[in-house]
């Protein structure tokens, strides 16, 4: 496993739409190592490929820790509920934002066996769906902030 480099806002390949993963590769599986070992590195709870270069369809997530959730080509089928919180990314470090999300979210991926899924989460998880799928279309979570907390603080 490899400790990747985050890239920061500025960096374009943050800006780009992801292309679908067509298929599973040994190197889609190291990818996803090494993602994880990125994000725990970072102590993050969430990475998206693009946050490491890589334009593709590809999520990892650790909200509850040793439990990690591995999402290939994802996509959000369900939502209920709204929930306003604060939130902040990897690639903006130092700031936090407030932003409105649903309170419920159901994914449908792919697993690294290239198996079908669905998942659904709360809360916490429900917000990292959002933000970290939010990251393969080039969005970072600063356009729907309600308001940041970082000039407050
Ligand atoms: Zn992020």
């Amino acid at each position: 496993m490899a400790k990747l480099q985050i890239r920061r806002v500025g960096d374009e390949v943050l800006r780009k739409t992801c292309r679908p993963v067509e298929e599973i590769t040994p190197r889609t599986l190291t990818l996803l190592d090494d993602m994880v070992e990125t994000m725990r590195a970072a102590n993050g709870v969430g990475l998206a490929a693009p946050q490491v270069g890589i334009l593709r369809r590809i999520v990892v997530i650790e909200v509850e820790e040793g439990k990690v959730i591995e999402l290939i080509n994802p996509k959000i089928i369900a939502t209920a509920g709204t929930q306003e919180g604060a939130e902040g990314c990897l690639s903006i470090p130092g700031r936090s934002g407030i932003v409105k999300r649903p309170r419920h979210v159901t994914v449908r991926a792919t697993n690294r066996q290239g198996e079908t899924f669905e998942m659904s989460g709360s809360d916490l998880l429900a917000r990292a769906f959002c933000h970290e799928l939010d990251h393969l279309d080039g969005h970072l979570y600063i356009d729907r902030a309600e308001r940041m907390l970082d000039e407050e603080e």
